[in-house]
């Protein structure tokens, strides 16, 4: 039996150094473009990884070269106690970056306790700077609350802050600017993050896609030019961009228009111990049985190695072949 890998190299010679952890499926608001308003299924807690699952399967991915380490949900600032978890993943050995993506709802409540357990970096998933679409696009009326933990976020020293904005088009044009404005006179950096197909419902379609080319034209015209930043990390999924009067920059996440496959260094595990090599993958491999069936940290190692070894090469999103994945996006973690 071959040695574990010491790297986790693909058939395509990425090396693969991140791993996005999905603490739960659940989340505390309902964004329409994601999940539906009502009867969605969450999985059991049962069936959901410990905080002590979870940290043996970062240190044993950290041993095969992950140091990038990002909490994902549904939304993990509803899993009970987060903090804890953070300070045990803070506390791994070789980890280099510690990040979270939030919605920001319970963001004020819990900041100082996230900060304090370690946590630097903060992505939040806000779409819009107005109450009614913020109501009309998540169902909820809680935009008060991610503006409160955003000043929160910042007030404890976090950063880099990014913003998510996901772009649909048809629903977010209005705020594509002001969002703009909203990061330069905070120093956020807006991520505008194109619609993938990840749904729940399968209500994605490419005529909903407002793509970085356009978003990038209107904030030109919006607030003026923007210049592409020089030599940003090759492997980090955004485009990103500065604006030349040089207060603040964007970035685009444009899985669809311009898709960054080729320089891919992520893998992630669900929140009910699924490993998957990619966001939109057709097939997962079951760790939680081998986390809980008393397999050995090798053999584990050993299961990773051979799931990054088998990574495809990338979505296939632009091509006929293109299948949805049967998990939701909610389900996978960002
Ligand atoms: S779609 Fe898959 S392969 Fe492409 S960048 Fe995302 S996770 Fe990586």
């Amino acid at each position: 039996m071959p040695e574990p890998p010491f790297q986790l190299v693909d058939g395509f010679g990425r090396l693969h150094d991140s791993l996005r952890i999905s603490v739960t499926d659940r989340c505390n608001i309902r964004c329409s473009y994601c999940m539906p308003e009502k009867d969605v299924h969450f999985f059991d807690r049962s069936e959901v990884l410990s905080f002590e699952e979870i940290e043996r399967f970062a240190r044993i991915a950290v041993s095969l070269g992950v140091n990038k380490l990002r909490l994902t949900g549904g939304e993990p600032l509803v899993r009970k106690d987060l903090p804890v978890l953070v300070s045990k993943l803070a506390a791994l050995e070789g980890v280099k970056d510690l990040a979270l993506t939030t919605n920001g709802v319970l963001l004020a409540e819990q900041a100082r306790a996230l900060y304090d357990a370690g946590l630097r970096r903060l992505n939040i998933h806000l779409d819009t700077l107005d109450r009614q679409r913020f109501l009309e696009i998540t169902r909820r009326d809680e935009l008060h609350r991610v503006l409160a933990g955003i000043d929160a976020a910042l007030a404890c020293g976090f950063g880099p802050i990014k913003i998510n904005a996901v772009a649909v088009k048809g629903l977010v044009e209005p705020d594509i600017v002001p969002l703009a404005r909203f990061g330069r006179e905070r120093g956020i950096e807006i991520r505008y993050i194109e619609f993938m197909p990840l749904d729940a419902q399968g209500l994605w379609d490419r005529g909903r896609v407002l793509v970085a080319a356009e978003i990038l034209r209107m904030l030109s015209e919006g607030i003026g030019p923007l210049e592409v930043v020089p030599d940003p990390d090759p492997r980090a999924p955004a485009l990103e961009y500065r604006f030349a009067d040089g207060i603040g920059g964007v970035g685009f996440i444009a899985s669809v228009s311009r898709p960054f496959c080729l320089n891919c260094n992520r893998i992630r595990i669900t929140s009910d111990g699924m490993l998957r090599y990619c966001l939109f993958a057709l097939e997962e491999t079951d760790v939680k049985s081998l986390l809980r069936g008393g397999a050995s940290d090798e053999e584990i190692r050993r299961l990773v190695g051979q799931v990054v070894s088998a990574k495809w090469l990338g979505h296939e999103i632009n091509t006929a072949k293109f299948v949805a994945p049967p998990r939701p996006m909610y389900s996978i973690g960002g």
